[in-house]
């Protein structure tokens, strides 16, 4: 068993039919890289940078952000590593900037908007100043979560660009040819989906909290849980356009909710056209399985079907029969 799991792990992610996707895990922390590798992930595809910020007093300076993220480049080599912008705000609560409670935190003050608000978005430039440093030693993608609007999107950017001029001119490397892509975690995003992709290099869906604004469910309330469902058909065809506006921009979409790395989801994903899954690193494997044992084209059939159901239940109804007929 343990052999055959190695061997998995050193494999290409191929369908039975040859359509090839990528398999890539989420880390909160550098220390989180060395299980991505063990099994068999092909890049990292949502680096949780909130980690450097939390449970402390003060923030951290760039030269300790710049140690972390080359550290990940580093391990990854030549593979790919997404690496998010800070995300805190919503579940994620950050002491040292001793933000104001807010009644809904969850569409508050957060991610990329309180980036681009605060005073002289020092906090972010910081950020982005250490990413752009740490680029030279890998394969770096920068993502910008919780974009809302195109504004958003255009002032990340902006101020990206303004700290590469400022490293150039200052004689400090910079990672060159850097991938800038966005979440689609907001509805908004998902809906207009068409204009972003000529702006950006890749999408990363973020289902956790898309499905929680697109049902109106927070995601931790177990009493609307029942409507907290990846496979509402509402979803499922917000993550259908999203995948085909990218596509017919010549642009790549993952996925980096929990719903990637799902295995009664794989199939789905798989036929509605995705192309990089990012999961906890357990989850690698045995999606791998899954997905070499799936006909991309069959899976797209399965989709279709799927888009055409009116409820959650008919969906789950339709791919438990799907699975069923393959074991
Ligand atoms: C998501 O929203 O799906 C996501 C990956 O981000 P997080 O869980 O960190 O909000
Ligand atoms: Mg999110």
């Amino acid at each position: 068993r343990k052999e055959q799991q190695a061997k998995l792990a050193a494999l290409p992610t191929l369908s039975s039919d040859g359509h090839q996707v990528e398999l890539a895990g989420n880390i909160g922390s550098p220390g989180d890289v060395a299980a991505v590798l063990q099994h068999g992930g092909e890049g990292i595809g949502l680096f949780r940078t909130e980690f450097l910020y939390m449970g402390r007093e003060e923030l951290p300076s760039e030269e300790e952000q710049f140690q972390a993220y080359r550290s990940v480049l580093e391990q990854m080599g030549d593979r790919p590593v997404v690496v998010r912008t800070i995300d805190i705000g919503g579940d994620k609560e950050l002491p040292c900037l001793k933000l104001p409670k807010e009644e809904n935190p969850f569409l508050g003050f957060r991610a990329i908007r309180l980036c681009l608000e605060t005073e002289e978005q020092a906090l972010f430039r910081t950020q982005l100043r250490a990413l752009l440093r740490a680029g030279v030693y890998g394969n770096l993608k920068i993502m910008f979560p919780m974009i809302a609007t195109l504004d958003e999107l255009r002032q990340a950017k902006a101020v990206l660009a303004q700290e590469k001029r400022k490293l150039e001119q200052a004689g400090i490397p910079a990672g060159a040819g850097i991938a800038v892509g966005m979440m689609v975690e907001i509805p908004a995003a998902a809906v207009m989906a068409d204009l972003f992709a000529p702006e950006v290099d890749f999408f990363s869906i973020g289902t956790n909290d898309l499905i929680q604004y697109t049902m109106a469910a927070d995601r931790m309330n177990s009493r609307v849980s029942y409507l907290y469902q990846p496979y509402n058909p509402a979803v499922l065809r917000l993550i259908k356009g999203v995948i085909e506006a990218a596509h017919s921009h010549g642009k790549w979409v993952g996925m980096c909710g929990e719903m990637a790395g799902n295995r009664a989801a794989i199939p789905l994903l798989l036929g509605l056209g995705l192309d990089e899954f990012s999961m906890s690193a357990p989850s690698i494997l045995a999606a791998r399985e899954c997905i070499m044992q799936l006909s991309q084209a069959g899976m797209e059939e399965l989709a279709r079907k799927a888009l055409s159901m009116g409820t959650a239940e008919e969906v789950i109804a339709l791919l438990r029969q799907e699975a069923g007929r393959r074991t």
